[in-house]
């Protein structure tokens, strides 16, 4: 048996979790679009299989233009309001938002902490964030909100970590999974055939980012995707994920193969 057939047997050492067998979801972003545009019709597939989702946003999207006359606090406040109408569409009833500053000087320690206990009081069995492995990937607030993300799915289950939450009320909690939208290593493929109308509904409320002809060259580069991404499942759209186990996470060196 060769190098590469030992390390592919390895790899399945440590099951990767049923995304679609899981009851409740907790979806983070680093921005108040990522959601819809890297999993929203897994999301509203979810949600309308009668699972549990809420949604916690990283930062307030201030940075997120190139016109300098639009103020910083006015963009955060329009792009809360194109969030929720999306969330509407999606079906998402539980919108959070930590408020960081947006534009990539996110402070690790800082929103690792927040995550954590935003983990904690809601108990979800699965947590969702970008993969901040994404190569090429250079915006550091998804890769520091994949990464933070990922850590306090980790280690909430651990009281020594962040103990302060445990004064205040909150328990240790184990996370069973975490799937990584925006990657490039999936492992998951959803058919989404469903959900995808309402995934291009939701991303036309984001208006402040994308409308005109870059929403609709937007929504042709997620299409075909997609349709890329469905033709070895036979499935006629889909949205593709790595889906971790928390022993897949620290010290497993094959978990990008898995
Ligand atoms: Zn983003």
């Amino acid at each position: 048996m060769g190098v590469e057939a030992v390390v592919r047997k390895s790899c399945n050492l440590i099951p990767v979790p049923d995304l679609l067998q899981t009851e409740s979801l907790l979806v983070i972003q680093p921005h108040p679009d990522d959601l819809e545009i890297g999993a929203g019709a897994t999301v509203a597939k979810l949600i309308r299989a009668g699972k549990k989702v809420s949604c916690l946003t990283v930062t307030d999207g201030a940075a997120g233009t190139y016109n300098s006359k639009v103020g910083g606090r006015e963009l955060a406040a329009t792009r809360r309001a194109e969030s929720e109408a999306a969330a509407k569409i999606i079906g998402l009833k539980t919108m959070q938002w930590l408020n960081f500053p947006d534009g990539g000087n996110l402070d690790y320690d800082e929103i690792r902490a927040s995550i954590t206990s935003v983990i904690r009081r809601l108990k979800p069995e699965t947590v969702m964030v970008c993969d901040p492995w994404l190569p090429y990937e250079v915006h550091s607030d998804h890769i520091r909100t994949g990464l933070a993300a990922a850590e306090a799915a980790f280690l909430a289950g651990m009281p020594r970590f962040y103990p302060a939450d445990l004064e205040n009320g909150l328990l240790p909690y184990a996370v069973k999974m975490v799937a990584f939208y925006y990657t490039a290593y999936p492992n998951t493929f959803i058919d989404v055939a469903d959900t995808w109308l309402l995934k291009m509904q939701a991303i036309d409320c984001h208006v402040s980012q994308f409308s005109g002809a870059k929403a609709e060259e937007l929504k042709t580069l997620l299409q075909a995707r997609a349709a890329a991404l469905a033709v070895e499942s036979g499935a006629e759209l889909v949205e593709a994920f790595k889906v971790l186990s928390p022993g897949h996470l620290h010290i497993f060196e094959d978990a990008w193969l898995s």
